[in-house]
């Protein structure tokens, strides 16, 4: 990857973005800023004066602005190359799909979608057209867990035996965005599939394995509406072939913790923050005594972004493809499965 090549705007793929939602415009539009390879050529809203406003400050040109009613008519627009989805996750498949059959590439959210049959309908899709699909898990391009997986592969903790990841954040419905998560119809689960996939990834990222043995468990609070759709808290160990072990937790109902801890036979790497937007940390940890390693910072969206547009340039395949967003899903599946929580029927008396 080359993340500081700068390529003339008339070279940079053209982007749409679907969905401006807070994802979207507080992260992901002003990051285009940082790109050396995309630019935003389109967006997509329900609301075409919000969209409107949004093109004329990103600079999309009339033509560009689109709703969900036409949407598919992105397949007539030259301009656009890449679509991202930043929707409701149980929105993910239909309009990669559509984006797909308009013959463009895809960018879209994790998670990947609420059910492994979406996911593959989705992979089928792109596979179809012809097109790349691409899953946005920004770590893999955030400077500190790069260099935590660098240090790792170098040996520099001795061999992986352990794995702490804990992600967790206070969901308040009062924000729009965290309305949806609350129903299980438009958001496919709760606290799982919204933060702990960024645990379940790392540790199938820093192993390079898939997990042969899950437990789990979960606890929502009695009463509380905000949990009568979807899972407050959920605790899950994953078995790695190699003998790793990972213990993750994930909940909506403390404040904010993104963290994890790497455990080596020689060392430990710590990063915390590891999954925040900006101020990532890792400290490296030896028989020798503890330093933070400082990384050079680096937009993740940016990179993020510029990866796909480069797969689609050089023809190759994205780091974080479809499969991966597959098998996470499959993986959060399971894991409400040892949790106890059955798949689609996870709406019930507390
Ligand atoms: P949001 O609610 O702020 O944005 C969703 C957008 O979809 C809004 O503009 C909303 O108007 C639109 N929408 C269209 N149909 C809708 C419907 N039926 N119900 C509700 N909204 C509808 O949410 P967000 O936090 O921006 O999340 C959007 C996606 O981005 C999710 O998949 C989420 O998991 C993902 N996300 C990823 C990260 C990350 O760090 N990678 C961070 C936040 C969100």
């Amino acid at each position: 990857m080359q993340p500081d090549l700068l390529l003339p705007p008339g070279e940079r793929l053209g982007w749409a973005i679907v969905g401006l939602g807070d994802f979207a415009c507080n992260q992901i539009l002003p990051a285009f800023a940082a790109c050396g390879r995309s630019k935003v050529t389109a967006v997509v809203s329900g609301d075409r004066a919000k969209a409107e406003r949004v093109a004329r400050q990103y600079g999309v040109p009339a033509h560009g602005v689109y709703t969900y009613e036409t949407f598919d008519q992105i397949r007539d627009n030259p301009e656009i190359d890449v679509v991202y989805i930043i929707l409701p996750n149980a929105m993910h498949a239909e309009y990669t799909v559509r984006a797909a059959q308009a013959g463009k590439h895809v960018m879209c959210e994790k998670p990947m979608a609420p059910t492994g049959a979406e996911c593959r309908r989705m992979i089928d899709a792109c596979a179809e057209a012809q097109r790349k699909l691409m899953i946005a898990y920004r770590a893999h391009f955030e400077p500190h867990n790069v260099e935590a997986q660098r240090l790792l592969r170098e040996g520099a903790i001795g061999e992986l035996k352990l794995i702490v990841a804990d992600h967790a954040r206070l969901l308040d419905p009062q924000q729009p965005q965290d309305r949806w998560r609350t129903q299980r119809e438009l958001a496919g689960g709760g606290a799982l599939v919204d933060i702990g996939i960024y645990s379940l990834n790392a540790a199938r990222w820093f192993t390079g394995e898939e997990p042969t043995g899950i437990q789990a468990t979960e606890f929502s609070t009695p009463g509380d509406e905000r949990f009568r759709e979807v899972e407050e808290s959920i605790s899950f160990v994953l078995r790695f072939p190699g003998g790793v072990i990972a213990n993750c937790l994930a909940s909506y109902g403390v404040e904010r913790c993104k963290r994890y801890r790497l455990l080596g036979s020689e060392g430990w790497l710590d990063l915390d923050p590891a999954t925040e937007y900006h101020g990532n940390r890792l400290v490296v940890g030896t028989a020798k005594g503890h330093e933070e390693r400082i990384v050079a910072a680096g937009n993740q969206f940016a990179r993020e972004i510029d990866h796909l547009s480069e797969c689609v340039q050089e023809n190759h395949e994205p780091q974080t493809d479809g499969l991966m967003g597959l098998r996470d899903v499959e993986l959060i599946q399971a894991i409400y499965q040892a949790a106890g929580i059955t798949g689609g029927e996870q709406t019930r008396e507390r």
